[in-house]
C-alpha cells in the first residue's frame, strides 16, 4: 500500500509502505475512507519535532473494518469506523477515569501513521467507534474532523468550564481553535471572542458562533479582552496554539477565578510562577479524551446538529499529500482532507 512518509524537514513523500496486518488479536486493520494534515503535523513538518525520520505521519482517520483480530468484540469487518488519535484499550483505571488518551497502554496513532491507503488500530474495541449505518458523503468531513479537532475543540471548551452565561475567549484560529468556537457555542456560551487575523477563519469562526472577533495579539490583545469585560477578563479562554505566546494570552485574558482550557501541543511553554500565583485561574488541559466524546459527537453529526467539516477548504486525492501539507504550512488552507 502507499502512504505519507516525512524524509525530512518539508520533505513529506506518498512511497510504497509495508501492508498492515493484525498483530495482536486486540487490534484492527481497516481501509482508509478519509484522512487529512493536522495542525500538530506541521510542528514536524517544519522540524520542530525531536523525531527519527523517516516517519509515518498522519492521526485521524475514517475507514472501513477489513479485518480484526480475535479479541474484538464490538466491531466487525465493514463497520465504518471513527478513532482517536490515541489508540487506548478502554479498561485501564485512567481509561476509565475519562481519560483515555494517557491510557497506560496508549498508543499515539501517529506512530502507525494514518495517512495510509489502510491503517492497524491497536486496542480496537477501546479506540474505535462505528456509525450506525454507512454514512452519507456529506457527513465524511465531519466524522473525520470527530477523529481529533472537532473532539479537541470539545474537550477545551470542557477544560475551559464554558456554560450557558458565560463570555468565552478562543485563542488560535486553526481547525481546532474554530472548533472550540462551535463547541462553545453548543455548551450554551453568550459571549464568544474568536482572536484571529485572518478574514477567512474569521468568517468561519462567526458561522460556528463567534459573536466579536479581536485582532490584537499581547498586551494590546488582553487589553481588547479587559475592554469587552468591563475590565475583568473572560470567564473561560481555549488555548489552541501551544507556544509561550498564546499561553500568556490565555491566561491573560482570564478574569480571576475563571478557566483556561489549553489543547494546543506545547513547544516551549514556560510559565512564571509570579503571573500564575497573581491570575488565580483555573488551568487544565492536554491530549483531549476524544474517544470518551465520540459516541456523543457522532450522534450530534449524524443528526446533523453541527458541521464541523466546514474546517476543510482544501481536498486532495491521498497522493498529493505533499501539497496538503505545503497549503497548510504557508496558511493556504486551513485543513486538508485527503481521499485515497
Ligand atoms: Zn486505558
Amino acid at each position: 500500500m502507499y502512504g505519507a512518509v516525512i524524509h525530512a524537514p518539508g520533505d513529506v513523500r506518498y512511497e510504497e509502505r509495508p501492508d498492515p496486518t493484525i498483530e495482536q488479536p486486540t487490534d484492527a486493520v481497516i481501509r482508509m475512507v478519509a484522512t487529512c494534515v493536522c495542525g500538530s503535523d506541521l510542528w514536524t513538518y517544519r522540524g520542530l519535532n525531536p523525531i527519527k525520520r523517516p516517519l509515518h505521519m498522519g492521526h485521524e482517520y475514517v475507514g472501513i473494518v477489513e479485518e480484526i483480530g480475535a479479541d474484538v468484540q464490538t466491531l466487525a469487518p465493514g463497520d465504518f469506523v471513527i478513532g482517536s488519535f490515541m489508540a487506548s484499550d478502554g479498561t485501564c483505571e485512567i481509561c476509565r477515569a475519562g481519560y483515555p488518551s494517557r491510557c497506560v497502554n496508549v498508543v499515539p496513532m501517529g506512530m502507525l501513521g494514518a495517512q495510509a491507503e489502510r491503517l492497524r488500530v491497536p486496542w480496537a474495541d477501546g479506540t474505535l467507534v462505528a456509525t450506525p449505518g454507512e454514512p452519507d458523503a456529506e457527513l465524511i468531513p465531519s466524522l473525520l474532523a470527530a477523529s481529533d479537532v472537532l473532539g479537541t475543540g470539545w474537550f477545551a471548551a470542557e477544560a475551559a468550564a464554558v456554560e450557558p452565561g458565560k463570555t468565552v475567549v478562543v485563542v488560535g484560529d486553526g481547525a481546532v481553535g474554530l472548533l472550540g468556537v462551535l463547541a462553545a457555542k453548543a455548551r450554551g456560551a453568550e459571549r464568544i471572542v474568536a482572536m484571529s487575523r485572518h478574514a477567512d477563519r474569521q468568517q468561519l469562526a462567526q458561522r460556528f458562533g463567534a459573536t466579536d472577533i479581536v485582532t490584537e495579539r499581547g498586551d494590546e490583545g488582553v487589553a481588547r479582552i479587559k475592554d469587552l469585560t468591563n475590565g475583568l477578563g473572560a470567564h473561560s479562554v481555549i488555548e489552541a496554539v501551544g507556544t509561550q505566546e498564546s499561553m500568556l494570552q490565555a491566561i491573560r485574558s482570564t478574569r480571576p477565578g475563571g478557566h483556561v482550557g489549553f489543547v494546543g501541543v506545547s513547544h516551549g511553554v514556560s510559565l512564571p510562577g509570579d503571573l500564575l500565583f497573581s491570575s488565580e485561574v483555573h488551568l487544565f488541559g492536554g491530549p483531549a479524551p476524544v474517544r470518551r466524546d465520540l459516541p456523543d459527537l457522532i450522534d450530534r453529526i449524524w443528526h446533523r446538529e453541527i458541521d464541523p467539516g466546514l474546517v476543510f477548504d482544501l481536498t486532495l486525492p491521498l497522493s498529493e499529500v505533499a501539497e496538503g501539507y505545503r497549503a497548510m504550512d504557508e496558511r493556504r488552507a486551513i485543513k486538508t482532507l485527503l481521499m485515497p
